[in-house]
């Protein structure tokens, strides 16, 4: 079994879709490990996405994520990595695939509804930045 990291952002959370978007996270087969009600602010948010801190959105996104509540949500599955990226689809939704979470709910570029982590090693990371250990339910 593979861990993945899900923040259901301020845009999903801000306009009541968390439960539409779980929803859909379970059908394709998830199982929800950890999940925690966050509210960032512009130094965790700027720490969680500082691999893009030189980007020219990078202010914008860090504004955004700390602007509402986020909704935290640790992801196990077989494959949970690359089959979550592909529920979510493209970051662009004006490119994600029809059926992925991002085309159907995202509004922008910026405000694309879910994270999801893009590497392993990564999504281990981000789990520890939002959750300890005794926040994850063993699953049988
Ligand atoms: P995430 O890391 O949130 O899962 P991603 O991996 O699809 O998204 P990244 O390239 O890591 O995309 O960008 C992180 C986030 O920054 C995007 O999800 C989006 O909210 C924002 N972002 C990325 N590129 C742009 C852009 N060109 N203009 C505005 N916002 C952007
Ligand atoms: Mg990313």
């Amino acid at each position: 079994m593979e861990r993945t990291l899900a923040i259901l952002k301020p845009d999903c959370v801000g306009a009541k879709k968390s439960g539409k978007v779980l929803d859909r996270i379970e059908a394709a087969g998830f199982r929800v490990v950890g999940l925690r009600m966050v509210r960032l602010n512009a130094q965790t948010a700027g720490t969680f996405y500082e691999v893009h801190k030189e980007r020219p959105f990078y202010q914008d996104l860090v504004e955004f994520m700390s602007g509402d509540r986020c909704i935290a949500v640790a992801l196990e599955k077989d494959n949970a990595v690359a089959d979550f990226r592909k529920l979510i689809g493209a970051t662009d939704p004006a490119e994600a695939a029809d059926g992925t979470i991002r085309k159907e709910f995202a509004t922008s570029k910026q405000n694309n509804i879910v994270h999801g982590s893009d590497s392993v090693e990564n999504a281990k990371i981000e789990i520890s930045f939002f959750f300890s250990s005794r926040d994850l339910v063993e699953t049988a």
